[in-house]
């Protein structure tokens, strides 16, 4: 399979527009990069200004086309089932090109294409069940709500979960009716142009799903600029979401959906089972390279048990095999780029030299294979102060940082004191002190003593700087829909 997909990707790779591959407009390449290995992929076609206008105009033209405007809800929700099949179908070659493309473990990438697939397959299951309402008036008139979809939705996702992300957007969108131009990172293009290629499988219309590689500042800002785009929802950091902001209010006032970062807390009271929060902690933290927007990042432990909870997890760290990403039983693959790796390097640096105390990793894993790579031992750091800088920005990267507390009210306000708010958890055997803790987290999403839960039926999302909107679960749908209101005199 791994021979097979390295093959193919030995010619470029065009952009998806209009139903059909193409060249783009200005020839320009993106190099794209293994990161296990440090060495070339492939090539991929980078879209630009003039591409972003002819995708725009085909989902334009495809969203009033009968082809998609006049398909039966039935037919659309078929359609989305057919899409998830063949997601399914195809989980090994999908998981195969995402572990290549990303540095991810193979059992992680392909891990990634079940929770894609469903959320066709859930957001097909909503296609017949967009219904309006009829409204009591004031008067002798009828009135009533229709949904309708929001339009041309520009569709701009990162690189750490690149088919997941696209699929969290284009399944909803779809349901919906909308059109869509979707720009994956120019770091890990591959999946979302194979998504693009299953959605024409399934036979979605042509112009209906545009996939568009190509660099932020151009590709991803003209989109967000473009003045035919009724919508752009986005995940990534929270500088790209400000400049998405004023790029709508500088064009059309397009509606913007955001889902960004966190520097999210993982609170362990006395009472907690310590096993179940150490391992909680540990695979929230170091899944996916840490490479997570809800990343345990914040490990906030009573001052009672820290010793023994530390403990356990330094424990796991050092064990943790590093390495090759298409080893069985390799557990953590390649951070995504070089510039990634220097970044959280210089926040393991910044978290020495700020005086808190490393207990495990920091260091670069190279071993073996790895030598070329970008791996990094789990990093973990106790004595964390709230107002250091690993204690308060988002690593983005495999990095622990461990603050202690003495009650409830201190884990709350260490708890929230960052700008972030994406989600949090709590691990107690007391129900009371869960809910209360619960209630009073500034989060978009509560775990109690579990960390990582999601569904495609489960709301996500963020409160303060973490985002707005909310993805999954029928909330998504407000993000693809407007309603119109219909009054009929009687
Ligand atoms: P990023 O903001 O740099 O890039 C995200 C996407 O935006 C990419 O496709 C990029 O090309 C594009 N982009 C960059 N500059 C742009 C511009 N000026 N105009 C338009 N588009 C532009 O983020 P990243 O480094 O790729 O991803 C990491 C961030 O994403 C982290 O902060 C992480 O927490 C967040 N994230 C959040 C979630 C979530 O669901 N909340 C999920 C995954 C990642």
């Amino acid at each position: 399979m791994r021979e097979k997909i390295l093959a193919d990707l030995r010619a470029p790779q065009r952009l998806f527009i209009n139903g059909a591959r193409c060249e783009a407009v200005n020839k320009a390449f993106i190099d794209i990069i293994n990161p296990a290995t440090g060495t070339p992929l492939t090539q991929v076609q980078a879209a630009e200004s003039p591409d972003v206008d002819l995708a725009v105009q085909a989902a334009r033209h495809a969203l009033t086309d009968p082809a998609w405007s006049d398909m039966t809800p039935q037919a659309r929700e078929h359609l989305m089932l057919r899409i998830a099949d063949i997601l399914e179908a195809r989980a090994h070659e999908l998981g195969t090109l995402e572990a290549l493309n990303n540095g991810k473990t193979l059992h992680e990438g392909v891990g990634d294409v079940g929770p894609s697939a469903d959320a066709f397959r859930y957001y097909g299951g909503w296609v017949r069940k967009l219904y309006g309402q009829t409204i009591p008036v004031d008067g002798h008139d009828l009135v009533y709500t229709i949904r309708e979809p929001v339009g041309v939705c520009g569709l701009i996702v990162p690189w750490n979960y690149p088919l997941l992300m696209a699929a969290w957007k284009v399944a909803p969108a779809l349901a919906c009716g909308c059109t869509v131009v979707l720009k994956p990172s120019e770091l890990t293009p591959l999946t979302a142009l194979r998504l693009a290629d299953i959605c024409k499988e399934a036979g979605v219309p042509d112009g209906v799903v545009n996939v568009i590689p190509g660099y932020g500042e151009q590709a991803g800002a003209a989109l967000a600029k473009h003045p035919d785009v009724d919508k752009i929802a986005f995940t990534g950091s929270v500088a790209t979401a400000r400049s998405l902001l004023i790029a709508s209010a500088n064009s059309n006032l397009k509606k913007v959906s955001l889902e960004l970062g966190g520097k999210s807390p993982l609170i362990v009271f006395p009472d907690a089972d310590l096993d179940a929060a150490a391992k909680a902690a540990f695979w929230g933290i170091f899944a996916n390279k840490g490479e997570v927007c809800s990343a345990s990042s914040r490990l906030l432990v009573h001052a009672s048990v820290k010793a023994a909870l530390v403990e356990r997890l330094t424990a796991m760290a050092n064990r943790m095999k590093v390495g090759d990403p298409f080893l069985p039983d390799t557990e953590m693959g390649a951070l995504i780029s070089q510039v990634q790796f220097d970044k959280v390097m210089a926040y393991i640096k910044r978290g020495i030299d700020e005086g808190a105390e490393l207990v495990a990793g920091g260091e670069r894993y190279t071993e073996g294979q790895a030598a070329n790579g970008w791996f990094l031992r789990p990093t973990i750091f106790t004595n964390v102060q709230p107002q250091m800088t690993i204690a308060q920005e988002e690593i983005f990267g495999p990095v622990l940082s461990v603050l202690e507390f003495e009650n409830e009210n201190e884990a709350l306000q260490l708890a929230n004191s960052t700008i972030y708010g994406l989600v949090a958890a709590v691990f107690t055997r007391d129900i009371s002190r869960a809910h209360r803790v619960a209630k009073s987290l500034q989060s978009g999403v509560v775990w109690i003593n579990r960390w990582n839960g999601f569904d495609s039926g489960a709301p996500f999302g963020g409160a303060k700087q973490s985002g707005w909107g909310r993805e999954l679960g029928k909330h998504a749908l407000d993000l693809y829909t407007q309603t119109k209101c219909v009054w009929v005199k009687l």
